[in-house]
């Protein structure tokens, strides 16, 4: 990708009353001013435009607002305009065109984003936040993605990086006087920074589980024998017809899913086929795939019709199964009382069908997924699969040096280990830490004549 390029593009959805076209790069203003009837040549940046707009025969196109925005001021740190054009697809198509006809190229997806990176403007990680908040469904992906985006997770990893550094530091300087056989650090504050750091990485690790589960929704699994009403609780959970419902057995065979919010928790519900012994090819493979779902999943919902048993399937230890039993309904109103009840132990009576006993287990579910509705952001929550990993890899490259340094292992292995960790952390910003940097933080924090 040439970043000496001008860029164009549409920023907004199809089909809205105003659309608006975005041009970035070094003649972005240039380009912008050619197809405009009033001059932008002087334009100070965060000013805007009224004016008319031509197309590639010079025609008058749309009365538009142009913004300007002047480098480094801007999203991207390059100049750039925004046009505000009537939502017409023709209008939008021609515009494009004529401002590739002046010299813009149409932009690659992220392009403004990876721009805005590369001159410095956002991290890595910050990128990574424009798109999450782009997609936030639900207050708590929204504050994380927000929270992101401002930079509190970088500030974290800064921090972390600064103490690394310092690690790294005095350790070095050690090496440089080896012969001299000096130790300028306190082998036991090294030791208790190490063990400090290590923690603040596995918190920030460990926050992916939390994240994961907020970010994609909690998975759950409705298991239970065909015509239970599987697909009946999964339409009244996401509130549409998304599973097919009817009185076959073997109906569902592949999965389904779909997500819905309960108390602005994000649920990913699979309705699974039906579990019974049968001679049907496919219909085993449906099976297969909800055996694997239900492995899979955090919660399982298993499901048994009023006056049925339960299907014997084992689940691990740490997935929790909520007991349903449906079509509570066809004994009415012996059952009525049960569906406003608090079930003792794990057992729901509803009827999915007519909606009966949702609300307690909505409740249910909302407890049992053990997520607050409203996300405590003092600490930063990892949602992205690369953070987590490149976090893992920083700790275990610190849980090789703690170890070397606990085991007295000479003291450039313990450093190279310190460098990895610090290397990871970097990866997660797009951050390059140098050995320069260790060399320029010595010389910045220490005296060496003292
Ligand atoms: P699945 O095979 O477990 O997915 O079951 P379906 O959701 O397809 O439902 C099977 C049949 O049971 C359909 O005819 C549904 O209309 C019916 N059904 C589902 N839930 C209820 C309910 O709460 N009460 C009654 N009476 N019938 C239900």
């Amino acid at each position: 990708m040439n970043t000496q390029d001008t860029i164009c593009a549409l920023a907004t959805p199809p089909g809205g009353a105003i659309a608006i076209v975005r041009v970035s790069g070094p003649k972005a203003i240039s380009i912008t001013d050619s197809i405009f009837s009033k001059s932008l040549d002087k334009a100070e940046g965060y000013t805007l435009h009224f004016g008319q707009i031509k197309d590639m025969d010079g025609k008058e196109l749309d009365e538009v607002l142009v913004s300007v925005f002047r480098a480094p001021h801007s999203y991207t740190g390059e100049d750039s305009t925004e046009i505000s054009c009537h939502g017409s697809s023709y209008i939008v198509k021609n515009l494009l065109e004529s401002l590739i006809w002046t010299g813009a190229r149409q932009a690659e997806p992220g392009e403004y984003t990876m721009r805005a990176f590369m001159n410095g403007k956002l991290d890595l990680s910050q990128a990574e936040a424009v798109a999450d908040l782009i997609a936030s469904s639900s207050q708590a992906t929204h504050q994380m993605a927000m929270s992101q985006m401002r930079g509190k997770f970088s500030q974290e990893l800064a921090d972390l990086q600064g103490q690394l550094l310092q690690l790294t530091s005095l350790l070095e300087l050690e090496l440089d006087f080896n012969d001299q056989n000096v130790e300028f650090a306190n082998r036991q504050q090294l030791f208790e920074l190490m063990d400090k750091v290590e923690q603040h990485i596995s918190q920030l690790s460990d926050s992916f589980q939390v994240g994961n589960a907020i970010k994609n929704g909690i998975p759950v699994a409705i298991i239970g024998a065909p015509n239970a009403g599987k697909s009946t609780l999964l339409n009244a959970l996401v509130g549409e017809d998304r599973a097919i419902v009817s009185n076959i057995q073997g109906t569902t065979r592949d999965l389904i899913e779909d997500t819905t919010q309960i108390d602005g928790i994000t649920f990913r519900f699979i309705d699974t086929a039906g579990i019974r012994s049968t001679q049907n090819k496919l219909e085993r493979m449906g099976i297969e795939r909800s055996i694997q779902a239900a492995e899979k999943a955090k919660i399982i919902l298993l499901m048994t019709e009023y006056n049925n048993s339960f299907p014997e399937i084992q689940f691990r230890d740490d997935q929790i199964v909520l007991q349903v039993i449906n079509k509570c309904d066809v004994s009415l109103p012996s059952t009525s009382y049960l569906f406003h009840r608090q079930p003792t132990g794990r057992l729901y009576h509803i009827s999915a069908a007519r909606g009966y006993g949702m609300d307690l287990l909505r409740q249910a579910l909302v407890r049992e997924s053990s997520l607050p509705s409203d996300l405590d952001t003092t600490h930063s929550v990892v949602t992205n699969v690369r953070h987590y990993n490149a976090l893992r890899q920083a700790l275990q490259a610190l849980r090789r040096a703690k170890q070397a340094f606990a085991d007295q292992t000479p003291t450039d292995l313990v450093a190279e280990d310190l460098r990895g960790c610090l290397h990871h952390l970097g990866e997660i910003t797009g951050s390059e830490i140098t050995s320069e940097d260790v060399l320029h933080n010595i010389f910045h924090n220490f005296c060496i004549g003292k």
